[in-house]
């Protein structure tokens, strides 16, 4: 009946709500409101066992009955709890209290514990304790939950590598970060309200105008505003670059309870990011002072964003309707390039794109306004501060002069190539010639013959030592030739009359010219001039230039040979009626290793490597040869030689020397005598 009693006692003080009329209570009323209560009522002896337990405490920790006969509930208690409540209970037993309300945890039949929430009442003469209690699992559970975010958070705004500052909605501060106690490490203490720290500093724009304390973000925050990457400039020792952001935050009803700053300090970025802007600047101001013509366009739709006048000059001379830079530009680079092969420009942009690296187009043959040049285009990516390409500069080499050299080079080596090839046949014919000559000796010999063939003999003899002569001016000027390119090729100056020289060549070789059926003929204005020349040499040339003229002309041909005084050179011509050399060859025909026309050089063997000995031998002298031709009318050779004289004695016997070599003549004709 007491148990019941206190029952309701502890039902008024949980609900606090007066219960109604005490007389319409029965026991079987009472029982069944504790049955259906969700408290936990329990009956216990003071050592724990449990004398009587509601539903509510077999549903809450999930015991039966039989369970509940057994169980001690100073057993169930948590250990960690355990301390908290035998100190309650003593504190209780000692100061003899009536009702204790104590928390603590209890364990289940499924071994998880829960927390239980007390009003103890002691009968101490009874030695029982009353319990009404409640599972405050949940709500203990919630709390420690939110503690532990809490902690969390706490933890990470404390961490973070920015600066936090956050204030009330009256500017004061709540919390400064290790960070942002960092920044001030002296003086973070003084500072309380937004704007303290502007006593000590003063903040600037990223270009460098002070920053009015209203526009600092702590008050434009106050003022409701957000904060997106701000960036300022702090200087004091040193200048400290910040980049701020900043959030105002707003209760449920739209009050402003809180800012929040985060500062950032952005100082090395910034500091990169300017050399690399300046590094950018220089390249682009290099790039617009380079003498090159460059065309600069965007990226990735390579559209002409800028030219310069130098590149224009090309692209005009491709297309003329493309002859301003305002036209050019907002053009798609492929439409202005059109004689580039896209798919080639494509590949090289691709490259640019997967390696951004300089990419070339090399030695691209352009008709630039009738003219044929070639270029190397280099095409250069320009990386922003990301790495990322913003932009592709087309820079135009023109290397037409390195390409033709290069082509006259591979053009050299075939012809040196070609020239070998004739110079074999050159010599074999000879060779051929002799040895089957000898042969036809042997056979005489054999047949004991030779008296019988007197005639035929000496006529073979005639035709070896042609051979010889011809096989010795192919070495000659073989030699010679690979002397001047080597530059040991040597005249020797003396002074000598030159119209006598030239003149007793003409007369020496004029038997044979006219044995060819063609006449010679010598005029002169001068009878004398002393002048430095290597007479030796000086016959080399006339003999070569004759004898050309007697192998280019045909019976009946006339070669002239006139010397004419100037005031400070003399000219020296050689002039024939003969085929005559086509006009477009006429540049050529001194170069090494160039015969003119192979049919035509055929009517008499030849090298091709006389004319340039000719000009070689002239130019050592400090004169010039000039030719003029007509086809079908003959050729015309003028040696101009300066008329100077050298400190060597005019020696009379040289040119003696000269008439006497008979064999000088035989050998530089020896390619006519077929
Ligand atoms: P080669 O030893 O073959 O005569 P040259 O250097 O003396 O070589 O002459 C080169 C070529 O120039 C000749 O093969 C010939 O085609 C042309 N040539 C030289 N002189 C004359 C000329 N007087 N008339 C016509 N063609 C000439």
């Amino acid at each position: 009946m007491n148990l019941i009693f206190l029952m309701i006692i502890k039902f008024i003080s949980v609900w606090e709500e007066p219960i109604l009329d005490n007389s319409t209570l029965n026991r079987e009323n009472y029982e069944r409101m504790v049955n259906l209560t969700p408290q936990i009522l329990c009956m216990a002896y003071f050592d724990g066992r449990i004398k009587y337990a509601n539903p509510a405490f077999n549903n809450v920790f999930g015991y039966s009955n039989d369970d509940v006969k057994e169980l001690n509930i100073l057993s169930i208690v948590h250990p960690d709890d355990k301390n908290n409540l035998d100190n309650a209970l003593l504190l209780a037993h000692k100061d003899y209290q009536d009702t204790v309300n104590l928390e603590s945890r209890y364990k289940c039949k499924d071994g998880n514990f829960k927390w239980i929430s007390w009003n103890i009442k002691f009968e101490w003469d009874e030695g029982i304790v009353y319990g009404a209690g409640s599972d405050i699992s949940n709500t203990i559970n919630q709390e420690q939950t939110i503690y532990a975010s809490n902690e969390k958070l706490n933890a990470i705004i404390e961490n973070i590598s920015e600066a936090m500052f956050i204030s009330d909605k009256n500017g004061n501060y709540t919390t400064f970060n290790r960070s942002a106690r960092d920044m001030f490490p002296t003086t973070f203490h003084n500072f309380s309200k937004i704007g303290d720290s502007l006593k000590e500093n003063n903040y600037y724009d990223i270009s460098g105008n002070i920053i009015k304390h209203e526009d600092m973000p702590g008050f434009r925050l106050l003022r409701g505003e957000k904060i997106l990457g701000y960036r300022v400039m702090k200087t004091n020792d040193s200048i400290t670059f910040y980049d701020i952001n900043g959030i105002p935050i707003y209760d449920d009803n739209g009050n402003f309870i809180a800012g929040i700053q985060c500062w950032n300090n952005i100082t090395e970025t910034v500091l990169h990011e300017r050399i690399l802007q300046s590094q950018f600047d220089l390249l682009h101001k290099t790039i617009d002072t380079l003498d090159l013509p460059f065309i600069r366009l965007s990226y990735p739709d390579f559209i002409v964003t800028d030219i310069n006048q130098k590149a224009l000059n090309i692209i005009k001379g491709l297309k003329s309707e493309m002859n301003s830079i305002d036209i050019v530009k907002g053009k798609n680079y492929g439409d202005i390039i059109t004689e580039f092969d896209k798919t080639d420009v494509f590949y090289h942009f691709q490259m640019i794109q997967k390696k951004k690296e300089t990419s070339y187009i090399k030695y691209k043959e352009l008709i630039v306004f009738g003219e044929k040049i070639f270029v190397n285009v280099l095409y250069q990516p320009i990386l922003g501060l990301e790495g990322d390409i913003q932009q592709v500069i087309a820079i135009i080499l023109d290397v037409t002069k390195e390409t033709k050299a290069k082509l006259q080079l591979e053009k050299n080596l075939k012809m040196q190539e070609e020239f070998f090839i004739n110079i074999s046949h050159e010599i074999k014919t000879p060779l051929n010639v002799i040895f089957s000559t000898t042969q036809l000796f042997g056979l005489y010999i054999k047949n004991n013959s030779l008296s019988e063939n007197q005639d035929k003999l000496e006529k073979y003899i005639k035709v070896i030592t042609q051979n010889c002569n011809r096989q010795s001016k192919l070495v000659n000027n073989l030699v010679d030739l690979s002397k001047i390119q080597s530059g040991f090729f040597q005249i020797h100056l003396s002074n000598a009359n030159i119209v006598s020289v030239v003149e007793e060549i003409v007369q020496s070789v004029s038997e044979y010219v006219e044995n060819k059926g063609l006449k010679i003929v010598f005029d002169t204005d001068i009878e004398e001039k002393i002048m430095a020349c290597d007479p030796t040499n000086i016959e080399r040339v006339m003999l070569n230039l004759i004898s050309n003229a007697i192998k280019f002309s045909s019976q009946g041909d006339e070669i002239f040979v006139n010397i004419h005084d100037k005031a400070h050179s003399v000219e020296i011509s050689v002039k024939d009626t003969g085929i005559g050399i086509e006009s477009d060859h006429l540049d050529v025909i001194f170069e090494r290793f160039k015969q003119v026309d192979k049919s035509l050089s055929r009517n008499a063997e030849g090298t091709g490597i006389g004319l340039c000995l000719v000009k070689s031998i002239v130019e050592l002298h400090g004169g010039s040869i000039n030719l003029e031709s007509e086809i079908g009318k003959g050729s015309k050779f003028t040696i101009e030689l300066p008329s100077r004289t050298v400190s060597v004695p005019y020696d009379t016997n040289e040119n003696k020397n000269i008439r006497s070599e008979h064999q000088t003549i035989n050998i530089e004709f020896s390619d006519i005598y077929s």
